[in-house]
Parts: structure tokens; C-alpha cells; sequence
């Protein structure tokens, strides 16, 4: 008798895998809309680079994803990079508090379908709840991983700290984890830099600081 159970791989209680959301922002970030020249820069631009990434986060055997991805190499990183897409759509959406694209949440809930299940198993002094594995599709169980952190931080409603870059050529993701929850740049040295530089060059174009000073005394960090 062959039951949907016994085609997966049932792994015992203790056995975890980790994809946190720190896993899925590293995952949209590596599209770096403001990389060199302005242009964007993919950092999976070709399926060995998604297959690496993918496997040296522990979320997949290298071997199964090879295998999955050898028949259609585009068509598999087309479905990495769509599900890509489609978390920074969500991560957007929830950051904006505006109505998400249909389509990016089809292609999640397509994806979510192949997470890790939860499995009750008996042990002899009474219960242990391990997990069980969709066999058939390592690259959407992957992916699945990835998503579940954003999908469980926005079912606890703890998104009140998702950001995105406030350079706007930029829109790099991350989660506000200083104190005082107010950073609005990816990197204060880049981005946070760039937009105090422009902001001290138009009011030293219109003749002012904006704070009384003189623009050699605005331009000291002391
Ligand atoms: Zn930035």
C-alpha cells in the first residue's frame, strides 16, 4: 500500500530546518536594484548561482536540486526568481499598507502548498510531533521555507518593523532591529550618507542649512 506518508521523508522531532526572515530578506535583497552604475544587479543570475545559494543555506540537497532543475534550467530559476519577486511584492505591500498584486500571492500560496507539514508521531511513552517532507519538489519546499517566516510575522501582525530603504533607487529590505525602531536606510555609510549629502547641497543651494548654520559648520559632523 503506498499512502501519501510513506512517499515522504518523515524526520524525527529534533530535526529542524532554519530559515528565519533574516533567510527570505537575503533572498530578495540579492537583486540590488542600485548596483553598479545605477543598474540593477542579480546576484542568481543563472541556475548553478540559485542551486548554491539555495543549498548552502541547508534549505535543499545540492544534488536534488540539480536534478529538479537539469530538464528546464530556465524554467526552474524563472520560478526561483518569480517567488522572489512575489516576497518583495508582499514585503512591499505590508510596508506601504497597500493592496497586494494577485498574482504575487498566487505564486506564494503555489509555493507554500510544498512547506513542511506537521507530523504527529507515536514514541513509546507517548507522542512527538516530527515533519514530513514534500519528496517530489525540493526546490518549492525550498522556497516554501523561505516564505514561511513573512508569511507567520504578518499572520502575528509583526510587521510593524519591515522596512525598505528610503532611497528609493535603492529599496533594499530589512527589519528594524535598532531600539528606538526610526531607521529608514539600509546602511547609514551608503544610502543614509547620500541622501544627508543631497539634503545639505539644495539647502546650501537655496542659502541655508536649515538649521542657522553656515554650510562649512553644517558640513562638520562635529
Ligand atoms: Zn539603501
Amino acid at each position: 500500500m503506498t499512502s501519501p506518508a510513506s512517499q515522504a521523508t518523515v524526520h524525527p522531532a529534533d530535526h529542524v530546518h532554519v530559515a528565519d526572515l533574516d533567510a527570505c530578506l537575503d533572498l530578495i535583497n540579492t537583486v540590488e536594484l542600485d548596483g553598479p552604475g545605477g543598474l540593477p544587479e542579480d546576484s542568481l543570475p543563472k541556475p548553478d548561482d540559485a542551486i548554491a545559494w539555495l543549498a548552502g543555506r541547508s534549505l535543499a540537497h545540492e544534488d536534488a536540486l540539480r536534478a529538479e532543475a537539469s530538464p528546464d534550467p530556465v524554467a526552474w530559476l524563472g520560478r526561483v526568481h518569480a517567488t522572489r519577486d512575489a516576497l518583495r511584492e508582499v514585503w512591499e505591500a505590508t510596508v506601504e499598507g497597500r493592496s497586494v498584486d494577485r498574482r504575487a500571492v498566487a505564486i506564494l500560496n503555489e509555493v507554500l502548498h510544498h512547506g513542511t507539514q506537521p507530523e504527529l508521531r507515536p514514541t513509546l511513552g507517548g507522542i512527538a510531533v516530527g515533519h514530513r517532507h514534500d519528496a517530489g519538489d525540493p526546490t518549492a519546499e525550498a522556497l516554501a521555507r523561505l516564505a514561511e517566516p513573512l508569511v507567520t510575522a504578518i499572520a502575528a501582525g509583526d510587521t510593524g518593523r519591515f522596512r525598505i530603504c528610503a532611497n528609493d533607487a535603492c529599496r533594499w529590505v530589512f527589519e528594524d532591529t535598532s531600539r528606538g525602531g526610526r531607521r529608514r536606510w539600509c546602511d547609514m555609510t551608503s544610502c543614509g550618507n547620500r541622501a544627508k549629502v543631497r539634503r545639505f547641497r539644495s539647502r546650501r543651494r537655496a542659502g541655508d542649512d536649515g538649521e542657522g548654520r553656515t554650510p562649512a559648520e553644517a558640513a562638520d559632523p562635529a
